[in-house]
């Protein structure tokens, strides 16, 4: 589909999936993003490049085309007020005698920070070189002429599994959490969270006065500090040992405190455990996002409440067997996760 997007057969399964015409994902289609590593991520998605000419037909705040990240992610205030959410690059901009010229729609005025933001996403896309009436187009890295082939998929694979396996990734992929969960781990342990400390570094935020983590108004928000280390961090973990009923010290570098949660004398529960843990780093990012965007104060036992309630929804959700009501839960995870 990426590399004859104009082929009969692409357009008719386009038009089946890709334009809501179809709101329930067949057997065959879940098939197909399995085979391919998972939606959003590997093999087939490492081996893809994508060449933006024109930009017609890549989103502009969706895709990861830009060569900093994906924009919605790395400007989320302002995506939220555009009013072209879903638009190619082409849509965002006019060509003016050959010069392209970025023309975004806002849902109301910018204002405030809102002005500096825009500043730094046009400054990103200073560097970006668009070609007039020249179509984007993708092609495959294994492959030396980028077309694809079953041959060299079937090389690329080979390559692919002689990379040792990852035990700390096999731990969190076996959790019960949500995939868009378990990505979200998987970039933190690789440290690519779009925290403060990242933006700084990209020229993004221009001083360390504004990397500050608005949870303890100390350090540099580093994606460390804001998950394990921070003072708000501590506590909510130590919050979710004591929920536990189970005394230890905590790492504050993220694969040494995911190995020391399965707390040795508990390794049979590693999915329990595993599935709170995810629980712990996606609260701590939301709470730390409601700060940022919202202005909304985080609070320890508001963030411990809604670790035990997402851990015990993604488990009820995964885990058909799993039959404990959330007081039980609340009670004693500990004796839950053994029956898991
Ligand atoms: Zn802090």
């Amino acid at each position: 589909m990426r590399f004859a997007p104009n082929s009969l057969w692409c357009r008719v399964v386009s038009a089946i999936y890709s334009n809501g015409s179809c709101t329930k994902e067949s057997a065959w289609w879940k098939d197909v993003k399995v085979a391919c590593g998972g939606e959003g991520e590997g093999w087939f998605q490492e081996g893809i490049l994508k060449h933006v000419r024109a930009g017609n037909a890549t989103k502009f705040w969706l895709e990861d085309w830009s060569g900093v990240g994906i924009l919605r992610e790395r400007y989320f205030r302002l995506y939220n007020l555009s009013r072209l959410k879903g638009a190619f690059i082409s849509d965002c901009g006019v060509w003016v005698q050959g010069v392209w010229n970025w023309k975004f729609e806002w849902r109301r005025p910018i204002v405030g920070r809102e002005v500096l933001w825009l500043q730094n996403l046009i400054s990103d896309l200073a560097g970006v070189r668009l070609v007039e009436n020249s179509m984007d187009k993708w092609t495959w890295s294994p492959s030396p002429d980028g077309v694809y082939s079953v041959n060299s998929s079937y090389s690329f694979l080979q390559v692919a599994d002689l990379a040792p396996p990852n035990p700390i990734f096999n731990l969190i992929w076996h959790a019960a959490a949500p995939s868009s969960v378990v990505a979200f781990a998987r970039r933190c342990i690789l440290d690519r969270i779009p925290c403060f400390e990242s933006l700084l570094k990209r020229h993004v935020i221009s001083s360390y006065d504004a990397a500050v983590c608005l949870f303890c108004q100390k350090d540099i928000e580093t994606s460390f500090h804001l998950l394990f280390s921070c003072t708000f961090a501590l506590d909510v973990w130590y919050g979710c040992l004591n929920w536990l009923g189970i005394s230890s010290a905590l790492p504050m570098e993220p694969r040494a405190h995911l190995l020391q949660f399965r707390f040795g004398s508990y390794t049979s529960h590693n999915q329990g455990l595993m599935t709170i843990w995810l629980a712990g780093i996606w609260t701590l990012w939301l709470s730390r996002n409601a700060k940022v965007f919202r202005q909304e104060e985080a609070i320890v036992t508001n963030a411990l409440e809604l670790i035990k309630l997402r851990s015990w929804q993604w488990i009820r959700t995964k885990i058909t067997t799993f039959g404990y009501s959330i007081f039980e839960w609340y009670s004693n995870p500990l004796l839950c996760i053994q029956c898991m």
